[in-house]
């Protein structure tokens, strides 16, 4: 809309913008349209957009043929929205972004996030819709020129501090234009900037920790003029050997390290403690005959490598509200890293049974205790990788304690938006989940 159209809408709809709502609307139409642009949408996208307001944007998005979520917080304008565009494209969500639960976004095919964000709460939604894992592949955000240039900042500018490395940490993030506040209705008290973030790809970084990066860094920049060296003190002992072999003046402040030196400092901190391969060269795995009739055993690489028939079991952990628990493999497992799989799962090793083995994964993966039922067999196939696998379920609230050279991270989800993520992206799973996945839904009640 241009601006005399804004102002005549308003004053139909009798709105006058909220300034605590952060709302300024676009009246700029070429550089709407060059906004939704940059988000390259298609008919297969499933874009969400965050404050709508007059629907400055969602024309664009929806001309492109995209379905569209439109999440705003403002009744009046849900109610123009849904008048302006009676398109079934568009489903309008009336309530506080902030509350969105995007779990439910793992059953789209592809996600992107677009919005000129309301100002007031920007940082926070920056932080939970940039939450890893994420299951959006593209963001387009309208941020005060400010925080933009925070989050794309480069080593050694005034910029760069720990909200810059935190998001850097997953995500590549592009300053693209700065935006005057002349082309909003009211114009914004600062100027505005235009980001792209997509995320980074799985073997871009070194091994690290993400939750000791982030400590170190918070702390690397509670205070910008000191020297690293006696901030970290605690953190480093060592700290002339460290910067030596990390490569930096021993004297250096916070904003002198790069993305990287930052994650090789923090594993420097953590020294013995890896996150890095864990091949399990050592272990053995019971090995079975067609009729899961044990033979011996044999190496875990002896096993793999020719397709020997062996056992493994697999857990669903269910929650009190039935929400199923997966796990994201870690990106260092030699098999299928970063799929998400089963709550728990592993191989029977030599001299174990299907339910010791069960239990031991338990506590070895999740760090706890709980009965577990057997739910299903499933026959060894090329589909299972030759395994014999019992499928189990337990009940547990969590929090759990996760083995963090096998997971990456874990969460509950409703087990009905499982069933549309299978079917959406069945690339993001591990093929054992899937097959028991399958299994538990033909025992239907029984799960
Ligand atoms: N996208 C429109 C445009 O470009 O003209 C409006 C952008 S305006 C800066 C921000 C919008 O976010 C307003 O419509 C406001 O009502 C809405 N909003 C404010 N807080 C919100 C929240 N917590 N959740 C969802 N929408 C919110």
């Amino acid at each position: 809309m241009k601006l005399s159209q804004i102002d005549a809408t308003l004053r139909e709809i009798r709105v006058s913008p909220v300034k605590t709502l952060g709302q300024n609307f676009l009246h700029d139409r070429n550089l709407a349209r060059w906004i939704v642009d940059k988000s390259e949408p298609s008919p297969d996208d499933y874009v969400v957009e965050i404050g709508p307001g007059l629907g400055a944007l969602t024309e664009f998005i929806l001309e492109s043929g995209a379905r569209v979520l439109a999440i705003e917080k403002d009744q009046r304008l849900v109610e123009f929205l849904r008048n302006r565009f009676a398109d079934s494209r568009l489903e309008v969500v009336h309530g506080d972004a902030l509350d969105f639960d995007l779990r439910s976004l793992f059953a789209e095919p592809r996600v992107k996030l677009l919005g000129n964000l309301p100002y007031y709460i920007s940082s926070q939604l920056l932080l939970k819709f940039t939450k890893y894992p994420s299951p959006i592949s593209l963001w387009l955000l309208m941020l005060q020129k400010e925080m933009a240039r925070r989050i794309s900042a480069a080593p050694g500018t005034s910029d760069y501090g720990a909200l810059s490395l935190v998001v850097q940490l997953q995500y590549r993030v592009e300053f693209l234009r700065t935006v005057p506040a002349t082309v909003f209705l009211p114009e914004p008290d600062v100027d505005s900037a235009f980001v792209r973030i997509t995320p980074r790809l799985p073997d871009e970084l070194p091994p690290h920790d993400p939750e000791t990066f982030f400590r170190l860094v918070r702390q690397g920049f509670s205070q910008r003029r000191k020297q690293l060296r006696n901030l970290l003190r605690k953190e480093i002992p060592n700290w002339e050997e460290a910067a030596g072999r990390v490569g930096f003046d021993p004297r250096a402040r916070a904003e002198q390290l790069s993305l990287e030196q930052w994650i090789a400092l923090s594993e420097q901190s953590r020294s013995g403690l890896s996150t890095g391969p864990n091949t399990a060269a050592s272990e053995r795995f019971t090995v079975v005959d067609e009729k899961d009739h044990l033979l011996g055993d044999a190496p875990r690489s002896e096993v793999h490598g020719n397709n020997l028939r062996h056992r493994a079991v697999h857990l669903f952990i269910f929650n009190g509200q039935g929400e199923l628990f997966l796990q994201k493999r870690s990106r260092w497992k030699d098999r299928h890293p970063l799929l998400w799989d089963s709550s728990a799962a592993g191989h029977v090793e030599t001299g174990e049974e299907y339910d010791e083995t069960a239990a031991r994964e338990l506590e070895e993966e999740l760090g706890i205790k709980a009965e577990l039922t057997r739910v299903a067999k499933l026959p060894c196939s090329e589909r299972t990788g030759w395994e014999f696998i019992w499928l189990y379920r337990g009940e547990h609230e969590g929090p759990f304690n996760l083995a963090k050279t096998e997971i990456e991270h874990g969460e509950f989800f409703p087990t009905e938006i499982v069933a549309r993520w299978v079917k959406a992206r069945p690339d993001d799973f591990a093929p054992g989940f899937l097959e028991c996945w399958k299994a538990s839904e033909h025992q239907g009640e029984a799960i």
